[in-house]
């Protein structure tokens, strides 16, 4: 669990306030991963407290984060600093935190971050690092993952010291997302309530969260019609409790076919997760239900016929990929469900898309 978490209005603030006890010395920066949507928003960045050696380094969001990518900005801080970071902090959406967060643990452990691509692998504790999103409904910052694409395979880090050992919650941070883009990373939240509350895989523990979070992408999404301040703090609360109940439960069907068309044909994880979830009637008829009506609400048209012209060699890459996330087909399914779920039933659905 992320063990520090501030939230308000204007509380970003009081970021140097946390941060300043946490600098080792001064040699070791704190390095800032900011989404470059922000570049020249001196709105946000005048009030990063860069002091020393610190750094302030933007990232494009137009591809989701690869562990190439990670691998990279990891050498670049060890060739330019003496000294292993205080913190490393970042800003922005579901790529930019997961790549704070990856960043954070490959700085303490060896290899190349593809190695640690699976559950349990990292050995070592990460650099102390902060998240602080700035678009709400993916949990990033709160779950115990990070999900990049690797040569093989879109799979997360998944360990104990993944989690931010802070967390800043300010709702004002997402004042100007677009409106589609508010969508589409809602409903991941949405969809991960979903999977989790029809999963094989729910407790107790996880059910309390997907409640909450149910009951707030309702009111945000369908009672109310707008984004105005409270709708922002509610969205940033849902998502909160949307990751805190996969945290202890699993993901489902939408998640795992959403990673075969992320990794085949790089579509972003909100707006895959909709594609997807839009055929899954059979498999969440209520929750699609909903879904259709609060897409209609907010005047949403997806893509349409992305996998009209795919060969059969294309087909298979992306079943592969979906059907190698064996806990995500176990929750949504059950033991048995290598029984249930077909390479010709994917094949099916992904024609549908
Ligand atoms: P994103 O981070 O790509 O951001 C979406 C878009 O919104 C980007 O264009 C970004 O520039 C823009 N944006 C962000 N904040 C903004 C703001 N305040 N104003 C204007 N524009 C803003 O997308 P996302 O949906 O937040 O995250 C998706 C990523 O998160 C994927 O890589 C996915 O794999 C990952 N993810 C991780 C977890 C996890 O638990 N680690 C969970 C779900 C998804
Ligand atoms: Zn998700």
């Amino acid at each position: 669990m992320v063990s520090k978490v501030i939230f308000g209005r204007g509380c970003f603030n009081q970021l140097a306030d946390i941060l300043s006890p946490r600098r080792l010395n001064t040699k070791a920066p704190f390095i800032f991963f900011v989404d470059d949507v922000f570049k020249g928003n001196s709105w946000l960045t005048s009030r990063i407290p860069l002091s020393y050696d610190d750094k302030l380094v933007y990232v494009s969001t137009k591809e989701e984060p690869k562990t190439s990518q990670i691998d990279q900005l990891v050498e670049d801080i060890i060739l330019t600093y003496k000294e292993r970071p205080s913190g490393i902090i970042g800003i922005g959406g579901g790529s930019v935190l997961d790549i704070a967060k990856a960043v954070a643990i490959m700085l303490n452990n060896d290899g190349e971050s593809k190695d640690y691509q699976g559950w349990d692998l990292v050995n070592t504790e990460a650099v102390y690092h902060v998240g602080i999103p700035t678009i709400s409904g993916t949990g990033a910052e709160v779950s115990r993952t990070t999900i990049l694409t690797g040569p093989e395979r879109k799979l997360g880090i998944n360990s104990d010291f993944t989690p931010f050992d802070q967390v800043l919650l300010d709702p004002e941070l997402t004042k100007d997302v677009p409106k589609d883009q508010w969508f589409y990373t809602g409903m991941d939240c949405f969809v991960h309530c979903i999977e989790s509350l029809n999963g094989t895989y729910l407790n107790a523990f996880s059910k309390s969260y997907g409640e909450k979070a149910l009951e707030l992408c309702k009111e945000i999404f369908i009672d109310n019609d707008c984004t105005d301040e409270e709708s922002q703090d509610k969205l940033m609360m849902a998502s909160w409790h949307g990751g805190m109940s996969i945290a202890y439960s699993q993901v489902g069907v939408a998640h795992a076919m959403s990673y075969g068309l992320s990794y085949l044909l790089g579509i972003k994880h909100g707006i895959g997760n909709c594609i997807v979830f839009d055929h899954l009637e059979d498999y969440y008829p209520e929750g699609v239900a909903l879904f259709k009506v609060m897409k209609k609400k907010h005047n949403i048209t997806l893509p349409q016929c992305i996998c009209a012209n795919l060969s059969d060699e294309e087909f298979d890459i992306m079943i592969d990929v979906a059907l190698s996330l064996e806990p995500l087909w176990e929750n949504a399914i059950g033991k048995q469900w290598k029984k249930i779920i077909t390479k010709e039933k994917l094949k099916a659905l992904y024609l549908k898309m």
